[in-house]
């Protein structure tokens, strides 16, 4: 089976991945780099979203965790690393109301978790990281979270899959095209000539919505801007946890060097990172640790989110409109976390294999298109 993916952020290469590994014919098509938007820039923490134990988002989050502990696994063994390891996160609360929230979502979050997250107030919190400031008053330690580089991530999963035969075409495609309800191929920047292809991916992350508008198909899809600066480590230790708190993060990660963010911005395609952004992160930052005030900044980054109105991802394909088309995309803030799911689905969806986990409910058809 000839397959196309268009995107090689972490969906496009984890669907590059499962397939290539299963044998199938796999071309992906990136208009920049592999991992050069936010699935190479992101902060990397992986843990479950907060949100109703309800929520069929919240098993696919589990089974998407282990998709990455199996996927580190057999990565591991081919010599590629990119600092998958487990690294406890701690939700903190400023105020009280922040704190009765997270002790509400962590009953309902991590009711059937045999190893429960504690509650800890200032002084318990200072003995895992002296350097917190007094306004935090308490906060929630989960021991069930990882971390990794997610640069490094895409670039192991897109090597692994080039060993399996799949071939990168670094041009933007323009236009898919459908005969018969079918697809065709598709088209590339700067040429009319039909690359031929059984099966097409858009794994495309924001720029998803321009495709499927060649198409006449409206992705209810949009791009949410975060920046993330990181900040030289002058004196240790390191922080070994992930802190999180409102939409802010904060740590030293693999590279020896903090990493705090974050905004969310709703402005367009646009992924410059700007004085104002950096401002409100540091702002917000040294509020919770203010030893890092003076630390001198090494870099300073910002991508796009793909995000949808309700906050979950679309997985779908297009049976009864065009066959031989997938969509995966909207992971939002936990994209890399869903990752290994998207891009699993996707290939599944395309060998019209059975569904690992049922994802019926994140599809299109939600938005009534
Ligand atoms: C600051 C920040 C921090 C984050 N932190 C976390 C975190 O800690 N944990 C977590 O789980 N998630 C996190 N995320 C979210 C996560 O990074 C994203 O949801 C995820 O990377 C999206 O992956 P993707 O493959 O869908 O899209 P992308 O990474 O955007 O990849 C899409 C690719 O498609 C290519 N492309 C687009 N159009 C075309 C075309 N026409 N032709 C060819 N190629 C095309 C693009 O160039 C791009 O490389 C964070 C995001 C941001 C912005």
């Amino acid at each position: 089976m000839n397959v196309s993916i268009i995107g090689g952020g972490v969906v496009g290469c984890t669907a590059a991945y499962y397939l290539s590994k299963s044998g199938h014919s796999v071309t992906l098509f990136e208009k920049d780099e592999i991992a050069a938007h936010a699935s190479g820039f992101s902060f990397g923490g992986l843990l479950p979203p907060l949100i109703n134990s309800k929520d069929p988002l919240l098993s696919l989050s589990h089974f998407s965790l282990e998709l990455h502990k199996k996927i580190s696994f057999d990565l591991d063994q081919d010599g590629f690393n990119y600092y998958f390891k487990r690294k406890n996160s701690i939700h903190l609360a400023k105020k009280e109301s922040e704190m009765k929230r997270l002790l509400f979502l962590s009953n309902q979050v991590f009711s059937h978790y045999q190893n429960k997250p504690v509650i800890l107030n200032n002084s318990e919190l200072k003995h895992i990281e002296a350097r917190l400031s007094d306004k935090v008053i308490g906060g929630l330690h989960l021991n069930c979270s990882y971390d990794i580089d997610t640069y490094n991530f895409c670039r192991s999963l897109w090597e692994s899959s080039k060993k399996f035969g799949a071939k990168l075409i670094k041009k933007e495609v323009t236009k898919i095209e459908v005969n018969n309800n079918s697809v065709k191929g598709l088209k590339i920047k700067d040429s009319e000539e039909i690359i031929p292809s059984d099966h097409i991916i858009v794994a495309a992350g924001p720029w998803s919505k321009f495709i499927f508008e060649s198409l006449g198909i409206e992705i209810p899809l949009f791009p949410v801007k975060g920046q993330i600066v990181r900040l030289k480590t002058i004196s240790p230790p390191d922080i070994k946890v992930n802190f999180w708190w409102g939409p802010n993060y904060l740590s030293t990660k693999h590279d020896g060097n903090i990493w705090v963010g974050t905004t969310e911005e709703e402005v367009g395609f646009n992924e410059k990172p700007d004085i104002q952004g950096r401002k409100s992160i540091i702002n917000s930052s040294v509020e919770i640790f203010p030893f890092i005030k003076d630390l001198p900044e090494v870099n300073h980054t910002a991508c796009l989110r793909p995000i949808t109105k309700d906050l979950k991802p679309i997985i779908d394909d297009f049976s009864d409109l065009i066959n031989g088309l997938v969509i995966s995309t909207g992971g939002g803030r936990n994209g890399i976390l869903f990752g290994p799911l998207m891009g699993l689905r996707a290939a599944e969806m395309v060998m019209s294999k059975k569904m690992s986990i049922d994802t019926s409910f994140l599809s299109i058809k939600r938005f009534s298109i």
